[in-house]
């Protein structure tokens, strides 16, 4: 199975990629967090990256989708992977499922975490995440047990750069440009559209909901 997890940003991917890849076992991919690795580790992609990711712009489609395929061509993800936050734009969702058919995967199931924009800025500044584990809290609705730190693994927690404000605005206009436009690119595949400003846990259970079904039909078909 292959799943993909859409939505702008802030609007609970990273939370709900985590839920799922710790209960259903499938490795979740997140390109943001494999570019914040390639700039923690110093290297020139990295750098390249961090000036875009920093004004809220998008990393271009060649190094993305190359990075992707050299994750998804890892023995881990032989049997399906989660995506989150990729694709962007609808020339990555077009590569996407020219590497899944050359891959004999399934098609993506969309999963879109649909949330108002101003519901979006509110979580924004309330959002910290650990820099080990990437794990993301929210100060006002899923604060760490003790303040400051991962309850994972005890290191301090951070605010992202990119979620400062203006550069949070930024990201929203990229989404409504260029990323939300894909969503037409899935008009013909499973597309499953979830109320994303209620609290994790309801939202999980709503995609638990939705992957059960998922899941029981293809027993069903096999
Ligand atoms: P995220 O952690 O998913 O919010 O991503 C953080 C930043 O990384 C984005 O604002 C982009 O600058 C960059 N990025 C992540 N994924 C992609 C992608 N699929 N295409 C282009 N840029 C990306």
């Amino acid at each position: 199975m292959v799943l993909l997890l859409f939505g702008p940003p802030g609007c609970g991917k990273g939370t709900q990629a985590r839920l799922i890849s710790n209960t259903y076992h499938v490795p979740s991919i997140s390109t943001g967090e494999m570019l914040r690795a390639e700039l923690k580790a110093g290297t020139e992609l990295g750098k390249m990256a961090q000036s875009i990711m920093v004004g809220g712009g998008l990393v271009s489609d060649d190094i993305v989708n190359e990075m992707l395929a050299g994750r998804i061509s890892r023995p881990d993800c032989a049997e399906g992977f989660l995506l989150d936050g990729y694709p962007r734009t609808v020339e990555q969702a077009e590569y996407l499922d020219a590497l899944l058919s050359k891959r004999g995967l399934p098609n993506a199931i969309v999963l879109h975490l649909d949330v108002p924009e101003d519901a979006l800025i509110g979580r924004m500044t309330s959002r910290r995440q650990c820099p080990k584990c990437s794990r993301i809290y929210n100060l006002l609705h899923q604060p760490p047990k003790n303040a400051g730190v991962c309850d994972d693994d005890g290191t301090a927690l951070i605010t992202r750069k990119d979620d400062r404000e203006d550069v949070f605005r930024e990201r929203l206009r990229t989404y409504d440009e260029v990323t939300r436009p894909v969503l037409a690119h899935y008009h013909d595949h499973e597309y499953y559209q979830i109320r994303g400003d209620r609290s994790p846990s309801y939202i999980f259970e709503a995609v638990t909901g939705i992957l059960e079904k998922v899941m029981n039909g293809r027993t069903l078909v096999n």
